[in-house]
């Protein structure tokens, strides 16, 4: 799949509740993630960088998969830690962005079961990144130090 970048505009739209989360199509689109993802070496991808604007995100992390649908923050603990970040959306950037260390959040998985995933260091990290993409929120609206912008 073809990731967009900024500014496109689907990248700031409010992404859409997943209705049907165990369904042909979700699975399809999230295996096409999940290439996509590995294909361009990142950590995070979200839907609407692939121009779906549904409440989805895979993480990977170490050789370990993560599919969040429909992800919830439920808490958001710990210092906030200041670290460079990338996006796939934004090609040769690095931004200093501050995160919450650990964080919690509820989701449904890839066989349509809730679940809590309690996270600390680059896991939360990325769960905080790629949650933002599906308010629409970008690693430009996060960082502080504006002449990297
Ligand atoms: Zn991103």
């Amino acid at each position: 799949m073809k990731i967009l970048e900024y500014p496109n505009e689907i990248l700031r739209k409010k992404s859409k509740e997943v209705k049907d989360p165990t369904s042909t199509e979700i699975k399809q689109l999230i295996l096409d993630m999940i290439k996509t993802l590995r294909s361009n070496n990142g950590l995070g991808l979200a839907a609407p960088q692939v121009g779906k604007n549904l409440k989805i995100c895979i993480i990977e992390i170490e050789n370990e998969l993560f599919v969040l649908i429909n992800p919830e923050i439920k808490s958001l603990a710990g210092e906030k830690i200041l670290s460079e970040e990338g996006c796939l959306s934004f090609p040769n950037k690095f931004l200093n962005i501050e995160r919450y260390k650990r964080v919690k959040v509820r989701a449904t998985d890839l066989n349509g079961k809730k679940q809590i995933i309690r996270a600390r260091g680059l896991l939360a990290r990325a769960i905080q990144h790629e949650v933002d993409h599906l308010d629409g929120v970008l690693i430009v609206d996060r960082c502080t130090d504006e002449e990297s912008k």
